[in-house]
């Protein structure tokens, strides 16, 4: 594994170990390529392989080096935006499609764990979107009512029940959501992994694509060891796609996003905290998540990077991981680690076509578990012929750079130091 306890922390050493897989050495041909092993590229080989197409995945450095192995782990069933404000965006007929097909997502996600048997430490007891303050709670009930218009099974807590399920009482309520759950991201992308090559997919690591082309009717990928020649390909890279179609990155604005885990909690602390074991995150701007581990350690996570304002953060995180449960008190940080989160002008991912039988989807705005699943299985059932491709419930987009992206990313990374460290001393 070429990555540091900085970049897959926990996630990293407690996931089963990858089946091995080496760099491409030589050239290889194959009914399709994919750019990246993360949950679109493995999803998309996995599905690929089901239907019987040769399909081999090039991986710059190890399966789940980008976001799939450094998230919360929360299998979310939608996105950030407001399933009313998502239909305006997209239009009715669209909107609701993408609605459907994400809230459906985590299914998708929890069968595919059941079929393969992957151990992923899953849990299928909802999340909480942890209601701050009034306002908080008045937008958590208008999600939620929003949401039950679809017949989605989300309920509001009021603060009792939210201060039992929780485990604090420094919420005013929280939005439960059944459709969703938790696993242990790096593991998932591991076990992926595995089943597509169970499935035939060949996966190669440490293998860069640097350098794409369309030759005659078909793709031709270079990498240092080897060329891939494919009749389609997948550019599965996300914010994490490096070298060929950089636009795809660059259209998003990178958020930073860190984990922190404690060691593990005493079974007095985990049966007050988090009891039924869903994964929360609360609805202030620069926000905090947290969750439990199968080993019982709880995992806290916020905006920001672990460069020179790791300290901050880390003050910031044992202080307030206090106020919300101050039986903490005392208990310290064992791992940390953080990554990139690649957010879109309007929140939501992107279709791009990128020539013949050439295609990708990024920017899932910091939920790509169970919809990268889902997308990758789109693409691979219109790539075999099953699925047209506007019936994919997403909007295809040229990407193009996004707008000052450098200094919007800064000032996300910057914002979140300076919010965590006038909150690391605020008297309380
Ligand atoms: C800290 C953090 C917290 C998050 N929390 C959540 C969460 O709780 N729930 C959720 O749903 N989502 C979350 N996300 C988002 C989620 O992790 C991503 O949306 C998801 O990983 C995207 O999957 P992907 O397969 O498209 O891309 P990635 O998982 O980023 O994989 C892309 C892969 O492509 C490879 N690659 C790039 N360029 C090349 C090249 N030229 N040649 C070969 N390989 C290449 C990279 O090395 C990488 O392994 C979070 C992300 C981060 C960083």
């Amino acid at each position: 594994m070429t990555a540091s306890t900085l970049t897959h922390g926990l996630w990293g050493r407690s996931a089963p170990a990858a089946r091995d897989t080496a760099p491409l050495d030589g050239d290889v041909q194959a009914d399709v390529a994919i750019i990246g092993a993360g949950y679109t590229g493995l999803s998309a080989a996995l599905h690929l392989a089901q239907l019987g197409r040769s399909v081999v995945v090039l991986e710059a450095r190890d399966i789940g080096f980008g976001g799939a192995g450094r998230n919360v782990g929360l299998v979310n069933a939608g996105m950030w935006v407001m399933p009313e404000d998502l239909l305006t965006a997209l239009g009715s007929d669209m909107g609701s499609r993408l609605l459907d097909f994400l809230g459906d997502a985590p299914r998708e996600v929890f069968d595919l764990i059941d079929r393969y048997a992957i151990p992923c430490e899953a849990q299928r007891t909802g999340t909480l979107h942890c209601a701050v303050g009034p306002k908080g709670l008045a937008e958590v009930r208008d999600r939620c009512r929003q949401w039950q218009a679809r017949g989605a099974a989300v309920e509001v807590l009021g603060k009792a029940e939210a201060a039992r399920k929780i485990g604090s009482d420094g919420y005013e309520g929280a939005l439960w959501d059944h459709r969703a759950g938790t696993i242990q991201p790096m593991a998932y992308a591991r076990g992926l992994a595995r089943a597509a090559l169970a499935e035939g997919a060949q996966i190669f690591t440490a293998t860069q694509v640097r350098d794409v082309q369309h030759v005659g009717d078909g793709w031709q990928l270079r990498t240092d060891g080897g060329t891939v020649r494919a009749g389609a390909l997948i550019a599965a890279g996300d914010a994490y796609m490096a070298r060929v179609f950089p636009e795809l990155a660059t259209q998003q604005v990178i958020l930073p996003y860190f984990n922190m885990a404690t060691t593990p909690l005493t079974p007095q602390q985990l049966s007050e905290i988090l009891p039924e074991k869903q994964g929360a995150w609360d609805t202030q701007e620069v926000l905090t998540s947290f969750r439990l581990d199968a080993a019982g350690r709880l995992v806290w996570g916020s905006v920001g990077a672990l460069g020179v304002e790791a300290g901050v953060h880390r003050a910031w995180a044992l202080r307030d991981m206090v106020r919300l449960f101050p039986q903490l008190r005392g208990v310290t940080f064992e791992h940390e680690w953080f990554g990139q989160i690649g957010m879109t002008a309007n929140n939501l991912p992107r279709l791009h076509v990128l020539g013949p039988n050439g295609f990708a989807v990024a920017g899932y705005n910091g939920r790509g578990i169970a919809p990268g699943t889902v997308c990758g299985k789109a693409l691979a059932h219109h790539i075999a012929g099953n699925l047209p491709l506007d019936e994919i419930p997403l909007p295809q987009v040229t990407a193009h750079p996004a707008p000052m992206r450098d200094i919007k990313s800064a000032a996300l990374r910057v914002g979140a130091a300076l919010v965590h460290g006038v909150n690391a001393v605020r008297p309380r």
